[in-house]
């Protein structure tokens, strides 16, 4: 493979390189190399939302999609704001619990934690009744339902962490013990909004979580960022340690039952539990505005239908400093990704226009929950039903051109067939997430693409080099995840870092975007995708 990797090299060379439907069009390395090294300078002060480091890099970025002769996407310009809220919530010491004569006293933090999504300065749940949803799902294509047959006004649904094919041992009931998004606590939240609830209590385990109590502490106190919203939200979101869930569970109806073993039972429907909660939060909330960058290169014949291209531009910005640096440059995260829209732009530039228009979006916020992202498909420029695709770029790997893609949420949909095709014109093969019960899927901004019915392609190399084998790899990535993910390290450096592997990704991608752009087909969601029923209007 190494003898192809340099025949392939060469060729590129003498221009002969054949890219299938791209033609001879190369993706330019020097042109992420120069973008991505840019970005990451402490000139861009770590990129943070709302901060000057903001403005430097919206303004950086617009400008050079307008050298790229690229349009505007919003209007004439190339900005979507995007409304942020920062609620920082302060609950009560106790959340409370009672039913008939008993009475349970949860504490703050060490029992649970608790937030509120709406922006009033105080929010109260006063003896709200509370019903077992089991794992809180709502899943027509697994004809499941943990909400029916109960009216959830003034009520808080209790509910489980994951889905119920984790740790079921049945690899039919959802899928086995890979997750869902119904798995993820964001939707777990989302769907109790949607049947009215009052609140919604999470049961903390850490192993179906795949994170402790402390992650969850940590992750629930201090200022939340989120999104201005129209979408329902309940007056309480909380969740409790594992220990308090089993005390309430001994108050209730369902005492000495195996409630988890019911959650996982097909036909499982809410129980009321013969118990009351109160809880409350104080609110203080502050209004600012970030940005999209979105661009457009219009297509041909089919110019109304989109493929959009996408990739975080925020990061951390200014904070603790790590051997006397506090600039937290984020290189890799995702100054390599947003690099990489210009140059795929440019390649578009380069070929022969496409049938269809192709959309190039640096989101913000992707470090504060996918806010970005979110907000863009709440708020699409591009009507959802006519994009096409979304292939998002997050973090690529500077290790050198690999020989695998691993397509994270490996099996949604269609895509990873065309993702196949251009991986095996560069000599490559794709490679499923090796760690699908981590829901690495849900975590990074395509994801919310996925979630208005889009197929959305969130891959990289990241597992065998080209050169370097996979037991070299594992170190390098282990090494990047303990001494460079989310630390002032995460720096541009053109002596450790081989750019190349950052190429060849963006280089398929290309491929692939170029493919499709060139097609009239709508690639399809899977059948057992949690997304088919969107796209294909239930
Ligand atoms: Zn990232």
């Amino acid at each position: 493979m190494k003898v192809l990797y340099k025949i392939l090299i060469l060729l590129s060379l003498v221009g002969i390189y054949s890219c299938g439907d791209a033609g001879n069009v190369k993706v330019s390395q020097a042109t992420i190399e120069k973008h991505m090294e840019r970005l990451s300078s402490d000139e861009f002060l770590g990129r943070m939302p709302f901060t000057e480091g903001e403005t430097k890099t919206v303004n950086y970025l617009g400008g050079e999609f307008a050298k790229l002769g690229l349009m505007p996407a919003n209007g004439d310009s190339y900005f979507q704001e995007v409304p942020m809220i920062e609620i920082d919530g302060t609950p009560s010491e106790k959340m409370i619990i009672t039913g008939g004569n008993n009475k349970l006293e949860l504490n703050f933090y060490d029992d649970f934690v608790a937030v509120s999504p709406r922006t009033d300065s105080w929010v109260a749940l006063e003896n709200s009744e509370l019903v077992f949803a089991g794992y809180g799902v709502v899943a027509p294509e697994y004809n499941w339902n943990d909400y029916e047959g109960i009216d959830w006004k003034g009520k808080t649904a209790v509910v489980l962490i994951n889905d119920p094919g984790f740790r079921s041992g049945d690899t039919t009931l959802f899928n086995g013990n890979a997750m869902t998004y119904y798995g993820r606590w964001t939707y777990k939240n989302e769907e109790a909004a949607r049947q009215g609830a009052d609140g919604i209590i999470i049961i903390h385990e850490t192993e179906p979580a795949a994170y402790g109590w402390s992650v969850v502490q940590s992750g629930w106190t201090g200022p939340q960022l989120t999104l201005e919203s129209d979408l329902p939200v309940t007056k309480i979101e909380s969740w409790i340690s594992n220990g308090s869930a089993e005390k309430l569970f001994q108050m209730s109806t369902l005492k000495g039952k195996d409630y988890r073993k019911m959650a996982q039972t097909r036909g499982f429907k809410p129980i009321p539990m013969g118990l009351e909660v109160s809880v409350q939060v104080s609110n203080k909330v502050k209004r600012d505005v970030s940005r999209n960058v979105i661009a457009v290169l219009p297509g041909t014949d089919l110019k109304d239908e989109y493929i959009i291209y996408s990739a975080h531009w925020d990061h951390l910005g200014i904070g603790r400093p790590v051997n006397n640096d506090s600039i937290y440059n984020g290189a890799i995260d995702n100054a390599s990704g947003t690099a990489s829209l210009f140059a795929i732009a440019e390649a578009f530039k380069a070929s022969r226009p496409s049938r269809r228009s192709i959309v190039f979006l640096a989101t913000t916020g992707e470090e504060q929950g996918l806010l970005g992202s979110a907000y863009y498909a709440e708020n699409p420029l591009f009507p959802p039903d006519k994009t096409v695709a979304n292939i998002n770029m997050d973090a690529l790997n500077s290790w050198g051109p690999m020989k695998d893609l691993t397509i994270m949420g490996y099996g949604q949909s269609e895509l990873d067939q065309y993702a196949k095709t251009e991986a095996e014109k560069m000599g490559r093969y794709i490679l499923p997430d090796l760690h699908p019960e981590n829901g690495y899927f849900y975590r990074a901004d395509h994801f919310n693409f996925a979630k208005i019915g889009i197929p959305a392609l969130y891959a990289k190399g990241s597992y065998e080099g080209m050169e370097l084998s996979i037991e070299k790899i594992r170190e390098l990535n282990e090494y990047y995840d303990t001494y460079m993910y989310h630390k002032p390290s995460d720096e541009y450096d053109r002596e450790t870092m081989d750019i190349g592997g950052i190429q060849f990704d963006a280089q398929l991608f290309f491929q692939l975007g170029y493919r499709l752009s060139n097609e009239d087909y709508f690639p399809k969601w899977s059948d057992k995708s949690e997304f088919k029923a969107i796209r294909e209007g239930n």
